[in-house]
């Protein structure tokens, strides 16, 4: 194969993708164009609010395995990197702690994808970051506050000066790179009553250790004695601190992407199409277990096993049909999709409003 036949593979599955997409297909011919590999859930940290890593999840606890077979990994690689862009390994968990996070970046250039790694940063030392600059489409740092002691609070294990000083040194050795080239940085910042109000000093800190951009979304919450937490309660403080931080942000000129305010007097970025569901055309999320899901909540229903079925099948079997014919109506095949909290956050013409089903998720209805 010639050096350019394989961009212009995806190139043309992205174009293909995008129309079906707009066509609301049940089967589709395009495959995914960003795939999740949930290739392990253990973490370093046991963050507050974490309903997703194996210490902290309460679903989790169920699973026996932690991490994903290396045998499914270079597997899905042959069925899906060609046409995919972007590859993330798990948002359940720390990536960088899977055994054969470098044998997959291999993986990743061979197959000319880009690498979209979500961390908490704790183990992004020079050694580390210099292997992952030149894969690396954009990096992920989830950082919850912006004093010390509400990050460190929040997300226990971490320590705020060494992540400050590992993105330091990321963003230096990232300018070794022509800006083309360079691999973009974003504050990944979860809104909760905690630390909302410090979110205007986040935009701060992330224009000066020389983030790209920061994005915001808002907490779930799992366990009903958390609820407290969800600004679901805490409306218009949430909605003061979300203007002073776009404003801020515009001074700074940083990127920002947060969620629609309450009073719906701020217009975020939608990152949706106004209705559907970009998970169901262009994504794909793959559990350590090859359990394929239709998006990354915990919750969402299974369509198919990878070690049962290749994922071509599963991409157009009846479950992922259900899913994509059934999206917008009263009864969808995943009860969430009726109040999808993402598109209740980042689409503003999403008519439903926001309600607690996008906030509380130990509620199922
Ligand atoms: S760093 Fe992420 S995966 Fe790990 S405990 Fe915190 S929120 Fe969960
Ligand atoms: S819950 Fe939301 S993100 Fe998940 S499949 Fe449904 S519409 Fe898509």
């Amino acid at each position: 194969m010639n050096e350019y036949a394989l961009p212009y593979r995806k190139f043309k599955n992205e174009r293909l993708a995008n129309l079906e997409e707009s066509q609301s297909k049940e089967a589709v011919t395009a495959m995914p164009v960003r795939v999740t590999l949930n290739t392990n859930s253990d973490c370093n940290l046991q963050c507050q609010l974490c309903g997703f890593s194996s210490k902290t999840s309460k679903c989790r606890a169920e699973y026996q395995k932690t991490t994903m077979d290396w045998e499914l990994v270079t597997q899905l690689s042959e069925q899906l990197f060609p046409t995919a862009w972007e590859i993330i390994p798990t948002t359940c968990g720390e990536p960088l702690l899977y055994k054969n996070w470098e044998e997959l970046i291999e993986l990743i250039n061979k197959n000319r994808c880009y690498l979209g790694l979500y961390t908490n940063g704790m183990l992004l030392d020079e050694k580390i970051s210099i292997k992952l600059i030149p894969y690396l489409n954009d990096l992920k740092i989830s950082f919850d506050g912006a004093v010390k002691s509400t990050y460190e609070n929040l997300r226990q294990g971490a320590n705020y000066e060494r992540v400050i000083d590992n993105i330091h040194l990321f963003n230096s050795l990232r300018k070794n790179y022509q800006y083309t080239f360079r691999p973009t940085l974003t504050i990944q910042y979860t809104l909760m009553k905690s630390n909302i109000e410090e979110f205007p000093a986040m935009v701060k800190l992330a224009s000066n250790i020389g983030a790209d951009r920061i994005a915001a979304s808002h907490v779930y919450i799992f366990y009903p004695d958390q609820k407290e937490e969800s600004l679901l309660f805490h409306q218009d403080i949430c909605d003061l601190n979300l203007n002073s931080s776009q404003q801020i942000a515009k001074s700074l000129n940083i990127i920002i992407f947060f969620p629609r305010s309450f009073s719906n007097s701020i217009n975020s970025n939608c990152l949706f199409k106004s209705g559907t569901c970009s998970y169901l055309y262009k994504e794909t999320w793959i559990d350590i277990n090859g359990d394929v899901h239709p998006c990354f909540m915990l919750d969402s229903p299974i369509m198919g096993n990878l070690y049962k079925k290749s994922f071509k099948t599963i991409w157009n079997d009846i479950p992922y049909q259900n899913m994509r014919r059934t999206l917008n109506t009263e009864s969808p095949y995943f009860f969430r999709c009726l109040n999808c909290p993402i598109r209740m956050q980042f689409d503003p013409n999403y008519l439903k409003g926001y309600n607690k089903a996008g906030f509380l998720f130990y509620e199922k209805e």
